[in-house]
């Protein structure tokens, strides 16, 4: 028997989720309060330029079945291209790293590699039989000692998080910065090169489309399901064990909504849950587009500005590199990123584009003469922001939603989990296994 599934949210979970029920028969609508699918995937056409709407994404999956459902979708016909990550630090005037900057120190100028080295020693050397810091700005020090702190790690974290690093905590840290033993720093100082992070250093892009075009692929099947400019404003239980979605009723609600709208949606939310959904905290990016010659893109895949002189953007992408149709004949696309408090939204009006074109330009990164269009977007909900105590947040109001029969919550922000779109694609294949069986008995509810 077939159920009646509604999904909130036309991102990369939604959209899988979505596939993978219809599959089986099931009557799914998919509800997305935008104007288009893809959610942070999104990428938007300008003036013969295509670029990704969210800061620059690439496709890497350590996921075996993720691996070959990409391929399934590229298989007829061939539109993704491989690439070698080149990325780089910028570390000083025409002076490029590269990443991971400990395992670059040998290529900094020798004053910046002595304290670098001296401070990754001493940090060593105390660490010794202490337990870790238990907020970021402790940990970096402690982990990296004060010279890798203060020409990378804490400016580069302040442009990125705008948070103060000793309010922020440190349980998404594992996986997501490199860990360098420190033989290998040490080697890297004597200028051997030590490739640190290993992982990435092969992706994936589509020919065309930009990013977005995996998801476009992926919602194929299931597109005449999809509802757009189709916000879900009320989540109620029925007495049936069932869920009314703005009124209309549905044996299992799939949710990608950030946990924290969920207040404001689900009728009769526990009042605890309720409030750790209140103050999970996030933060937004800004994607701009500048269109340039293409004597002004750099062999790189992506750059990493850390430093305030560099202008307001954390991460540079050649985003013509990933494909030659992201840019028309003769010209390249570089895509700034620049993350913000969810009230305090960069400028992203034509003035707004120019001015962040001038700040690279000011840093030495591109000729402002040489910019031939830009075009910006903004995300406000884009990167959880992991402040102490975060996951007994997290904690109390997945209790609460996980206990709800016929309600699965995912996702990057349906879980608050710092999931790429290849792991949303990965929990969602898992979320579908579980709900098989569930389905298959009945249709119903759990
Ligand atoms: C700067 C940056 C770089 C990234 N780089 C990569 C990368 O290189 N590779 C990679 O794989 N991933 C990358 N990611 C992560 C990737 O963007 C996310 O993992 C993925 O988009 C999450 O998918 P999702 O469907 O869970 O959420 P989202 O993409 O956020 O989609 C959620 C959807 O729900 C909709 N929605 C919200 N509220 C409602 C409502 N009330 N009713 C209906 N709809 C609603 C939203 O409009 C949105 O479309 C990056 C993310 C960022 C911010």
């Amino acid at each position: 028997m077939a159920a009646r599934i509604a999904i909130a949210g036309g991102g990369p979970t939604g959209l899988m989720m979505a596939r993978l029920l219809a599959g089986d028969g099931h009557d799914v609508d998919v509800f997305e309060a935008g104007p288009e699918i893809g959610g942070l995937c999104r990428s938007r056409e300008t003036e013969g330029y295509t670029f990704d709407l969210a800061g620059g994404h690439i496709m890497f999956t350590r996921d075996e079945r993720v691996a070959r459902f990409w391929d399934s979708l590229y298989e007829e016909d061939e539109g993704c291209e491989t690439h070698e990550r080149r990325t780089r630090i910028y570390h000083a005037r025409d002076h490029f790293v590269s990443y991971p900057f400990e395992n670059a120190l040998g290529e900094l100028p020798v004053e910046d590699n002595i304290e670098c080295t001296e401070g990754t020693i001493r940090a060593y050397l105390e660490r010794a039989g202490s337990t870790a810091p238990k907020d970021f700005e402790a940990w970096i020090r402690w982990k990296m000692g004060a010279g890798v702190a203060k020409h990378f790690m804490e400016p580069y974290n302040q442009k990125i998080w705008k948070a103060d690093l000793s309010e922020m905590g440190t349980s998404w840290i594992e996986g997501r910065v490199p860990d360098a033993p420190v033989e290998d720093i040490l080697r890297a100082s004597l200028g051997e090169t030590t490739e640190g992070y290993t992982h990435q250093s092969v992706f994936r892009y589509p020919a065309r489309g930009g990013f977005a075009d995996v998801h476009e692929r992926i919602a194929r099947p299931v597109i005449d399901r999809v509802q757009l400019n189709r916000r879900v404003e009320r989540l109620e239980r029925t007495a049936d064990a069932g869920w009314l979605v703005d009124g209309e009723r549905y044996d299992h609600v799939v949710s990608t909504l950030p946990l924290h709208v969920l207040p404001d949606v689900i009728t009769g939310m526990d009042a605890g849950a309720a409030e750790a959904a209140r103050n999970l905290q996030y933060r937004g990016v800004a994607s701009y587009l500048v269109g340039v010659e293409r004597e002004e893109v750099r062999p790189y895949s992506w750059v990493y500005l850390p430093h305030p002189w560099q202008g307001p953007a954390n991460r540079i992408t050649y985003l013509s590199n990933y494909a030659a149709a992201n840019a028309p004949e003769g010209k390249g696309s570089i895509l700034a990123e620049v993350t913000y408090q969810p009230d305090n939204p960069p400028d992203i009006t034509p003035a707004g584009q120019r001015a962040l074109a001038e700040a690279l330009a000011a840093g030495g990164l591109l000729d402002a003469d040489k910019v031939t269009v830009t075009d910006g977007a903004l995300n406000r909900v884009a990167y959880i922001l992991y402040d102490i105590g975060f996951e007994a947040k997290r904690r109390a109001v997945l209790d609460w939603t996980d206990a709800q029969e016929g309600l699965w919550c995912i996702g990057r922000f349906g879980r608050y989990e710092y999931h790429n779109s290849d792991q949303c694609l990965a929990r969602s294949i898992d979320l579908h296994a579980k709900m098989r069986p569930i389905l298959a008995n009945g249709g119903g509810a759990s």
